[in-house]
């Protein structure tokens, strides 16, 4: 491997020497070119005239479906099985026994090399299957190192540098170009092969010590401290650090020649090559653990840090992370985000939505193609990505990137003229905030207030519990900002899919039913009751507007509501001056309160429909889980049919309802809303200008009618969704 060869000669010298160590007749590799080709590079025992001219597509033959499926194929009567296609140029009929490994890097396949043999009955045992996938990847670090370059004929390209475009779902708005930065940059194992087999087994065996011992720590802590929610991954990492079939396969290619840190990258690629074919999601986040687990046993071997956050002109990719994750890379430097995973409502999706990042999600493979360093372009408003983008692409992009600009400018343009659709109805339009950085929106949209402003973003962010001073602080400084303009602070919204690392909870079977916010709240009162003195305290002498979140049944308001008056006593008693005028109000986003709504209302002086939850328990599907997340139409009759009967029911009482959710910042939805009868709405900041410029140019009644007459047919299901889109073409309304 090492020796100082011209690419083809060394390709040939290494199918020679494999034919000659395994005893077949036969060994060839091939490379999987850009066009999805795999193209025969080097043989010994074919035809020798075959060397690039013998082809096969991806899923064609034995080798095309090796390459496809990124799985070994051991056969001992190749010709008769399915796959198996003849190519005459190659004269291989005669081979019987087969077997073929893929060529794997980082779970990518980059061609397929192969053994055969005459001998019908011939096996190869696991041992050589083994040892051809160790080779295997040898070969794969000399593609992706350039080595075979030279051997490409004009106008050909392998794989690896292939322009490559993912459909994904966008999640945030925006269009970023830049470099890949691997948010968890795969380890590069450069030092491949050992010296002595002996003193490597005992290196790996002190590696996954210290692996053991520092999963222990992790665990040992949380014991001390009740049980928490990392709690069961924690478990399973210690289960995959001692499970026997890991450590023997490490152990194995170790004694096959590779250097401890070479193992552990061969058994992970074979791992992700597999995990990409597993389509149960349990499994495949199990072997996602057992995946970061090797990556944290790399480290450990070559005593590496994580990576340094430092970035220019980045698209950070990803498989999924934290929002906190996202807020320690350099913001002015994060041009997109790309996820594998992620949905519209994922905090980090709304934290990148605050910075103004655009996002695309749930881009399947994005993690295994992208290289470090790699031009890509994210379109956050289509969810695609295009990774290594010809020149075409990318000047198209820059193109609609300006386009863009000069769009946002006509928005800008729009800030200042009042929201009042095209038949003189006012809307309001209000932003949703969590965080300081989301404050120079205010004024940059033209957003009349802050109708959410999530309090928890503040703790999630957060490595301890924020003290009452540092909250008060916060929403001091946000009341600042905003002026005149009204600001809904909701209290905090912890537990389900937002979890504070040092508050401990015990795990549950269903976190997004379980214990939540306001359920959590009222029975550790301590925490509500300091962040309650802190908004009184930060509003004094102004309006203050709170509202309580995951409402499901009265006696909540009113157990909340005790707690406030408490909390106003205790600062009269302190001669603190209290707030100008309060409002409580509830978000509405559990079912139960709409078959409640006369007596919600009573107690309440504004509600807001927060419709990712309502949503979510209206028609059982987790918001976060991706395979369910967009499988229901929130235009759908029935949903549009429950947010009228709310509005209705505000009218009746004179009790003003809005709406927070996601839906509210998509142009179509807030259409709808407000022919639904909505006035006020509050949505992610760049989400203001497109429905300003939607509602200016809307007639709100004759929507109204529309919409009324569909709602109103009790015969009718389905989606509101094409009447919608139909209205809004004849009048031309932009959405
Ligand atoms: C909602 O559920 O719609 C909402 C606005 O709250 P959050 O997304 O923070 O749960
Ligand atoms: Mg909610």
């Amino acid at each position: 491997m090492i020796e100082p060869l011209e690419p083809q000669a060394r390709l040939d010298q290494i199918v020679k020497l494999i034919a000659t160590h395994m005893e077949t007749e036969v060994c060839s590799l091939y490379v999987l070119r850009a066009d999805g080709v795999l193209e025969l590079y080097a043989t010994e025992g074919l035809n020798p005239g075959a060397v690039h001219l013998a082809q096969l597509r991806l899923g064609e033959g034995l080798v095309g479906t090796i390459a496809a499926t990124a799985r070994p194929h051991n056969l001992s009567d190749a010709q008769n099985h399915p796959a198996f296609t003849y190519l005459p140029e190659t004269g291989e009929e005669a081979y019987a026994t087969f077997l073929g490994v893929p060529v794997l890097r980082a779970g990518r396949t980059l061609g397929v090399l192969v053994v055969q043999n005459k001998a019908v009955g011939r096996v190869y045992p696991e041992e050589e299957s083994e040892a051809l996938e160790t080779v295997a990847m040898v070969i794969a670090e000399m593609i992706a190192a350039g080595g075979l370059e030279g051997l490409l004929r004009p106008g050909v390209t392998l794989d690896l540098t292939r322009p490559v475009s993912f459909e994904g779902v966008p999640l945030c708005d925006g269009i970023g170009i830049g470099q890949v930065v691997l948010h968890e940059p795969r380890v590069v194992v450069s030092n491949l092969f050992n010296e002595d087999v002996e003193s490597e087994v005992a290196r790996l065996s002190e590696a996954l010590t210290i692996l053991r011992k520092s999963i222990e720590d992790m665990l040992a802590l949380r014991e001390v401290a009740d049980e928490g929610e990392h709690r069961a991954v924690l478990e399973t990492y210690r289960k995959f650090a001692r499970d026997r079939g890991w450590v023997r396969r490490l152990e194995e290619a170790v004694r096959n020649g590779l250097t401890a840190e070479a193992a552990v990258e061969k058994v992970q690629s074979d791992m992700r090559a597999r995990m990409m074919h597993l389509t149960d999601p349990y499994m495949r986040e199990r072997l996602h653990d057992f995946d970061d687990l090797a990556n944290r046993l790399l480290r450990q071997l070559i005593g590496q840090d994580v990576n340094g956050k430092d970035v220019t002109d980045a698209v950070v990719v990803a498989r999924n992370m934290g929002a906190a994750e996202l807020l320690d890379y350099h913001r002015g430097q994060i041009h997109g985000l790309v996820l594998e995973e992620g949905a519209a409502t994922s905090h980090v999706v709304i934290v990148a939505r605050a910075l103004g990042i655009p996002v695309a999600g749930q881009v399947k493979g994005a993690v295994s193609m992208a290289e470090k360093g790699d031009p890509i372009v994210v379109d956050g408003e289509s969810g695609d990505v295009h990774l290594r983008p010809p020149p075409e692409i990318q000047s198209l992009f820059s193109d609609k990137l300006r386009f863009r600009a000069e769009r946002q400018q006509r928005y800008r343009s729009l800030r200042d003229q009042p929201a009042v659709t095209r038949d003189g109805t006012p809307i309001g339009l209000q932003m949703n905030a969590g965080l300081l950085v989301d404050l120079p929106q205010l004024a940059e949209s033209g957003a009349e207030g802050i109708g959410l402003f999530r309090t928890e973003l503040q703790f999630m962010v957060a490595s301890t519990m924020p003290r009452t001073g540092d909250q008060e602080r916060l929403y001091r400084a946000v009341l600042d900002a905003a002026g005149e303009r009204p600001v809904t602070f909701r209290t905090l919204d912890v537990g389900g899919d937002k979890l504070l690392p040092y508050l401990r909870q015990s795990p549950e079977d269903n976190p997004a039913l379980g214990y939540r916010a306001m359920r959590l709240a009222l029975d550790r009162p301590g925490l509500l009751r300091t962040q309650l003195r802190a908004l009184l305290k930060a509003a004094s002498g102004r309006a203050a507007r709170i509202m309580f979140p995951m409402v499901t049944d009265l006696s909540e308001i009113r157990a909340a509501r005790a707690l406030i008056s408490r909390e106003l006593e205790h600062l009269s008693r302190f001669n603190y001056v209290p707030p100008r005028s309060l409002e409580v109000g509830a978000m509405l986003e559990v079912p139960s309160l709409l078959f409640q709504l006369d007596p919600l209302m009573a107690e309440l002086d504004f509600v807001s429909i927060g419709s990712n939850d309502l949503f979510q328990f209206f028609f059982a599907v987790d918001r976060g889980n991706a395979h369910v997340a967009t499988r229901y139409d929130d235009l759908s009759v029935p949903f549009l049919r429950a947010l009228r009967e709310v509005v209705r029911a505000g009218e009746r009482h004179g009790v003003s309802v809005s709406l927070c959710g996601e839906m509210a910042g998509r142009s179509l939805s807030a259409m709808a809303l407000i022919g639904l009868g909505f006035r006020n709405i509050s949505m992610a900041p760049p989400s203001i200008g497109p429905v300003k410029a939607m509602l200016m140019a809307l007639e709100a009644s004759s929507l109204s009618a529309e919409l009324d007459a569909l709602l109103d047919d009790v015969s009718q299901a389905g989606t509101a969704r094409t009447l919608l889109e139909d209205f809004a073409a004849r009048h031309a309304i932009p959405y």
